[in-house]
């Protein structure tokens, strides 16, 4: 019998999936997912993330019988999952899309190689996103990119059966997810996502995006969706694209500008990733080595205040907190979040990203080590924001409606001191119960001081450079 394997990676759909068409054309089919300990034991895999492929996983395996397949569940290592199974079927020909994932996966990915040459079997991986592989030199990347997301979508075919369906519903993992209102996984409630987002949520999202009170709804929340494959990112662009046509048509007030908005965001998607394909080492180095050493010592106090939301800032504490129940926050707050870690706190970035991505149930590491890198000024920009925790909640939550939610301790404060409760007198504090220093905790650093030092320290590397608050 002619045998082929589809290796589903982050990309757990059957819809608009090539390796799964390809390997149609072949007898029978080993559709493979692998559990891999050494991701599994890595600093950036929680709970939620297993969680959420586990859910992913239970849609995947329902669409592929009705297609006329069913999943074949792994764990281990690879490649020696792959020749576990090669020596029972010896199949010749490997499907998979292509990964820029972080330094773990790409290693796997050599060793996936190196034992494909040498037991012949041809590996065939094709792009999921519009990422190209390599770079070409002065190559029009956005006309690729353009390219790649108006190509016709990939629809399932009849699936040729497979010899080694094993499914278990869950595999142990030795940690409990305590994100108990995260997003849950799969291709059908990423369908559901993207159409709410587009025929009601999504009317507001320009003007929404950036606060925490409105964003949780007006923003897609496709990013856990798009980060392990539930949909293509073409399905979303051209589904968007459609829809911005519908909008025009029927001259509906908002959506026009909200949807421009957003298909800009699926471009930046590809951007930040294909950064990290061009240069992996930027997962661990600053982006511009003359940044290098700036962040010298590591205040292991001032992390573990941050990674609890502990700092005595309301919106940063509030943005934490939520982000440790939900594994979501909008971009402004990871923003703020980050910025503060890396210029108030005056940390160097690798270890609060290594958190971060834990906690981000959509981890992507190309866009996550970009964007945190901007927010730490390692990248060599000439413009960057240092956000402060003071003025944002004047901008983003100005009654406080987020910071009470996540900041219990703060319920009974007045909208007018949540920006800085520590500039409560003795007896506010005791008219809203709540003691600065007892039941809050005192600012971990002074934020006019913190901000002049980060400020200056920066500019004294990159004379061009433009810090706003
Ligand atoms: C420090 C930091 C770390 C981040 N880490 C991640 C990460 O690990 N994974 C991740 O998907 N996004 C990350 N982002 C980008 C952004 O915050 C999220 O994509 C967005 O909040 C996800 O919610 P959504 O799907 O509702 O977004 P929407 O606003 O609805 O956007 C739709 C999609 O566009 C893409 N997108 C949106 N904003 C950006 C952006 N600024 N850069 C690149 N792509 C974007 C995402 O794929 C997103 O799902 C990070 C941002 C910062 C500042």
């Amino acid at each position: 019998m002619n045998t082929s394997v589809v290796w589903f990676k982050r990309d757990l759909r059957v819809h608009d999936h090539r390796p799964l068409f390809e390997a149609g054309n072949f007898d029978q089919v080993i559709y493979l997912y692998g559990f891999e300990t050494e991701v599994m034991e890595s600093r950036e895999y929680d709970a939620s993330h297993h969680g959420f492929i586990e859910e992913s996983l239970s849609q995947l395996h329902g669409l592929l019988k009705k297609q006329g397949g069913g999943l074949t569940v792994k764990i281990g290592k690879f490649p020696q999952i792959l020749s576990d199974l090669y020596q029972q079927l010896g199949f010749k020909h490997l499907f998979s899309h292509q990964e820029t994932g972080n330094m773990r996966t790409y290693q796997r990915d050599i060793r996936v190689a190196n034992w494909c040459r040498s037991e012949g079997v041809s590996w065939n991986e094709y792009p999921q996103f519009g990422v190209t592989r390599p770079q070409k030199e002065g190559g029009d990347w956005s006309s690729l990119w353009s390219k790649f997301m108006n190509r016709r979508e990939i629809v399932p075919r009849r699936l040729p059966h497979n010899p080694l369906e094993n499914y278990p519903q869950t595999i142990p993992l030795d940690q409990t997810d305590t994100k108990t209102r995260r997003q849950r996984g799969g291709e059908l409630r990423s369908i559901k996502t993207l159409e709410s987002f587009l025929n009601s949520r999504g009317e507001h999202y320009q003007k929404s995006m950036s606060t925490p009170v409105l964003a949780g709804n007006a923003c897609s929340r496709l990013s856990p969706h798009l980060a392990f494959g539930n949909i293509s990112l073409r399905r979303v662009y051209q589904r968007t694209r459609d829809q911005q046509a519908f909008v025009r048509h029927h001259r509906l007030p908002n959506w026009g500008v909200s949807l421009a908005s957003f298909q800009k965001r699926l471009n930046w998607h590809c951007h930040f990733i294909q950064k990290l394909e061009d240069a992996p080492q930027i997962e661990f180095d600053n982006f511009d080595f003359e940044y290098d050493g700036l962040r010298s010592s590591f205040n292991e106090h001032y992390f573990s205040l941050w990674s609890k939301g502990e700092t005595g800032y309301p919106l940063i504490d509030a943005c934490m907190r939520c982000l440790l129940h939900t594994g979501w926050i909008n971009f402004r707050m990871r923003a703020m979040l980050a910025s503060f870690s890396a210029n108030h706190l005056w940390l160097h970035w690798r270890k609060p990203a290594v958190f971060l991505a834990r906690h981000f149930l959509d981890f992507e590491p190309g866009i996550h080590y970009c964007q945190f890198q901007m927010h730490a000024g390692t990248a060599g920009i000439n413009s960057m924001r240092i956000y402060s925790p003071i003025k944002q909640v004047k901008d983003q939550d100005p009654n406080g409606e987020f910071i009470k939610k996540w900041v219990p301790e703060l319920a009974s404060v007045p909208s007018e001191f949540l920006a800085e409760p520590h500039k409560m007198t003795i007896f506010d504090q005791m008219a809203y119960n709540c003691k600065i220093g007892r039941d809050y905790p005192k600012p971990v650093v002074d934020h006019e001081k913190a901000y002049k030092s980060a400020k200056e320290k920066l500019f004294g590397l990159n004379k061009k450079l433009v810090v706003q608050t």
